[in-house]
């Protein structure tokens, strides 16, 4: 029997964590460790100064399920403590689209990312909502649809494993998708939002600050940012953990400067 690791950074009550789980139940022994409260943009972040405390949820279709008081990281490092290596990780399904470089900033793509680095085949879904319902609990969301996606990237996962060279997907479904949307193979958007900071002034007269971010919206064909928003196809990105530059001519002239002085 597979087995699988499904967290979030929603939560353990999110209801799109419970979709995951319903949608790759019969594929192996699905266990569950997710954070107990909105963990939205925390990244990889790590508690290291604080303990956790972990709570026994009831999550149909788990096998086990904890809330961990801490971060999407800290749930993929708590369940290969106590349980073991699983044969896939899944993180989702998010509350809103991970597009693009930012995909760094989101708890759902980095809890993949960190299953990753433990030699885990890492699968992170989000399904595209409107933007107040982001850090909501999926209250009035359709995750069926990004269920049944979800369920066959993580069957053809199990099946095969993840190609040469990958060591995660980011999977992303548009609001609007239905069983017949076609998937396209995506590379990240060099960038998604230009955020910025907006000051506001308290009771007491001290200003205070909300980074905000204005959408873009002119991405390149190829993107999975052109392929949710403008394409409105299903995006599926294949990811490596590795992010140095291989290009033998940029390392060849780096080399060259630095360690040979030659400038
Ligand atoms: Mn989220």
């Amino acid at each position: 029997m597979a087995r699988i690791l499904v967290t979030n950074d929603d939560g353990i009550y999110s209801r799109g964590l419970r979709a995951a789980v319903e949608a790759v139940r019969e594929l192996g022994d699905v266990y569950v460790v997710a954070p107990l409260t909105q963990k939205s943009a925390t990244g990889r972040a790590m508690t290291l100064h604080r303990p956790l405390r972990a709570k026994l949820v009831s999550v149909p279709g788990a096998r086990m399920a904890y809330g961990l008081s801490g971060t999407p990281t800290d749930c993929v490092i708590f369940a290969v403590a106590r349980f073991g290596n699983f044969d896939v990780a899944i993180s989702g399904i998010n509350l809103g689209e991970n597009l693009s470089t930012e995909i760094t900033v989101s708890g759902t793509t980095s809890a993949a990312i960190e299953a990753a680095t433990h030699g885990m085949p890492g699968v992170a879904v989000s399904l595209e909502v409107e933007w107040k319902k982001t850090l909501g609990e999926g209250e009035g969301v359709d995750f069926s649809v990004a269920a049944g996606f979800l369920r066959r990237v993580v069957g053809e996962v199990l099946e095969h494993g993840l190609p040469e060279g990958v060591d995660l997907l980011n999977l992303n479904v548009p609001s609007s998708a239905t069983g017949e949307t076609p998937i396209e193979i995506t590379r990240l958007a060099r960038r998604r939002y230009a955020p910025t900071v907006e000051e506001r002034i308290d009771p007491k007269g001290n200003p205070y600050y909300w980074i905000v971010g204005r959408l873009l919206e002119e991405f390149e064909p190829g993107t999975d940012a052109y392929a949710l928003k403008v394409e409105r196809k299903v995006s599926l990105t294949p990811l490596n953990i590795d992010m140095s530059v291989r290009n033998e001519e940029t390392l060849r002239r780096l080399r060259e400067i630095f360690e040979n002085g030659s400038r």
